[in-house]
Formats: structure tokens, sequence, C-alpha cells
């Protein structure tokens, strides 16, 4: 009689733990993701010279290899679309992390997760146990213990173990040596399941991770489409930026000739000339505010020592824009001979520092 108890008790544990381990390994697997996501990122902001400081740091980076690679349909993507250009960087870079010197990192990620996971389960069960055993709990109350010590460290919902929660379960100790038998060999499947995934799945995560921390406001001048510098997007107050941009880079001409406007924004507001908006109203350089829309929320302050870098880039690739926008750098657009005396290393090295 007591061997029949015995036998039944094994059969409804076998079931119990079965069915737990069956819910608990895809969750770990979805932890171990996320913490080497985090992880990666970590290592990515601290080795990475374009992302170990702020926006405006990594700003300077596209800058430079802007600049290096002097590739003008990348510069035009960078100008017109900022946001798909600051991911697909992102994600070149991590692609090139993730292939190089990290790979050899996230092997030691994997691992340090690993084990991190496995000691918390297995203390887990140990801590529920042994209250359970003093308290005289049911199974269901077991499994509150187990999920309240595991905590916000696994993502492991407790209601999909509504299944089990009403087995008859007496011999807690029994349950205890199941669960923690099953341990290892749930984890080295994990261990195989992570190691053997292509890196590649979790690039997208670490791009957005990095995107989110580092990217910030996006909006650009509606004169010049320099980019806002404030770290939080839809932040409150003006956008704002140091340096703006010859408008030529943005396309803005003069309306009676078709010539280029080389004027830096910053100057321009300065000046009695007018402006010409999309429904045809003329307004002021300098009432821009009043024009509303994106020109309301920019403060764009007067600032002469304008950067050299865009107007290396306007005479650089000034056929090209020529082309781009069917304009002409001529009469009062044309390219001061100064820009086109512009060192390019010279320039970068200041903008280096
Ligand atoms: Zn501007
Ligand atoms: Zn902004």
């Amino acid at each position: 009689m007591s061997f029949k108890i015995s036998c039944q008790g094994a059969t409804s544990i076998k079931t119990f733990v079965d069915f737990l381990w069956q819910k608990l390994t895809p969750a770990i697997t979805t932890t171990i993701q996320k913490n080497l996501t985090t992880n990666i990122a970590g290592d990515m902001r601290t080795t990475c010279s374009a992302f170990n400081g702020n926006k405006a740091n990594l700003e300077k980076h596209i800058l430079i290899s802007l600049a290096e690679e002097e590739n003008f349909d990348n510069y035009w993507e960078y100008i017109h679309k900022p946001q798909s250009f600051f991911r697909s960087y992102i994600e070149n870079q991590t692609k090139r992390y993730c292939s190089d010197r990290g790979s050899k990192k996230i092997e030691t990620f994997l691992k340090m997760n690993l084990d991190n996971i496995k000691n918390l389960i297995l203390s887990s069960i140990c801590e529920a146990t042994a209250v359970a055993k003093d308290k005289n709990s049911t199974v269901s109350e077991w499994l509150d213990l187990f999920c309240d010590s595991l905590g916000s460290n696994l993502i492991f919902p407790r209601k999909d173990l509504k299944n089990i929660e009403h087995q008859k379960i007496k011999d807690m100790e029994f349950l205890k040596e199941a669960m923690s038998t099953a341990l290892d060999p749930a984890m080295k499947g994990v261990e195989q399941h992570c190691s053997s995934m292509p890196v590649e799945t979790i690039v997208p995560n670490i791009e957005k991770t990095l995107y989110e921390q580092l990217c910030g406001c996006l909006k650009q001048c509606p004169f010049c489409r320099a980019i806002c510098t404030n770290t939080i997007p839809y932040h409150d107050g003006d956008h704002i930026v140091p340096f703006h941009r010859p408008q030529a880079v943005n396309g803005w001409y003069k309306d009676t000739t078709g010539h280029f406007v080389i004027d830096c924004c910053t100057s321009s507001i300065e000046s009695n000339n007018a402006i010409i908006l999309k429904n045809g109203e003329k307004r002021l350089y300098k009432d821009y505010r009043q024009a509303g829309g994106d020109y309301a929320e920019w403060k764009i302050t007067t600032d002469l020592s304008t950067h050299p870098y865009w107007k290396w880039f306007v005479s650089h690739f000034r056929s090209k824009l020529e082309e781009k926008y069917q304009k002409k750098f001529e009469g009062t657009g044309k390219i001061p001979d100064a820009w086109a005396n512009i060192r390019k290393q010279k320039m970068l090295d200041d903008l280096k520092q």
C-alpha cells in the first residue's frame, strides 16, 4: 500500500517537474539573450570610441567617417534621413564588434549569464523548499515561493503554471531533488541553443539599445538640416545645435536666380533677406519663428564662427550638389576660394580635438 502511494507520488512529481522545466527553459533563453544584449551594448559603450561618449561624440565620429569615405550617397542619407543613417551606422559598428574582438567577449558573457541563472534557480529551489517544509505548504505555495525568489532576474510568469499548481505533492524534499537533478541537463540544452545561435540574431537588439541610449532628438534645422543635439527624444523646449551648415547643403536657393544660398542660417537670420514658405507667403529670416511649424520650434542664434567642415563638404561635392538639386553655385552663391583651400586632414584634426 505504502509502495503504491510512493509510486503515485513519484509519478506526479515527475509530471510536475517536466512541466515546470518545459516552461522554464524558454524563459531562461529569453532572459540570457536580454542580458547578453545589455552586456554587449555596455561593453561597446566603454570600448568603441564612437559610443564611449555622448551624442555629440557619436556625431563627431560619423562626420569623420563620412569625410574619410568621401561617399556622396552616404552623405545624402545622413543629411536627408538621419534616423536610418544613425541606425545603420550603429548596426555596422555592432556587426564589426561581434565578428571581431567582441566574439571572445560574447562567449565570456554567455558563460557568466549561464552560471548566474543556474545559481539563481538552484538557490530558489532550495529556498522555496526550506520555507515550504517549514510551513507544511501546498505545491501551489511552493511555486509562489519559487517564483518570488527568482524575482525580476528571470522573466517567468507565475500565471503560466496554473496547470500544475493543484497537484498533490507532499514530499517537498523529493521535489527539490527532482528539480535539482533536472537543472544540469536543462542548462546544457540552453547553452547549446544559445551558442549555436548566429550572432546576427542579437545584432538588432544591440543596435536598438545603443540607438535609444545615444541618438535622442533627431529633429533637423528647417534651413540647413543640422541635427538637434538634445539627448532626449520629444524633449521640452527648443531644438538647438551649436553648428549650423551652409543652406546649400539642404538645397536652399535664391528664387530670382536659382543660385544656391551658401550662407549659414546663423548669419541669414541677421540679414534683411526673406524666405518664401511652402504656402508662398514671404517672411524675413529674422522673423522665422513666426512662420510656425518646425520654424517655431528652433532656437537659432547668430554665430559667425562656423566650423570649416560643411564648407569643405560644399566645396568638395559642389558638382554632386548641383546635379542633385539642379541649382548652381554662381553669383551670390559662388563658393569662396577659401572654402576650396580647406585641407581635409587639417579640418578633421580640428574636429577630432
Ligand atoms: Zn540651420
Ligand atoms: Zn530637439
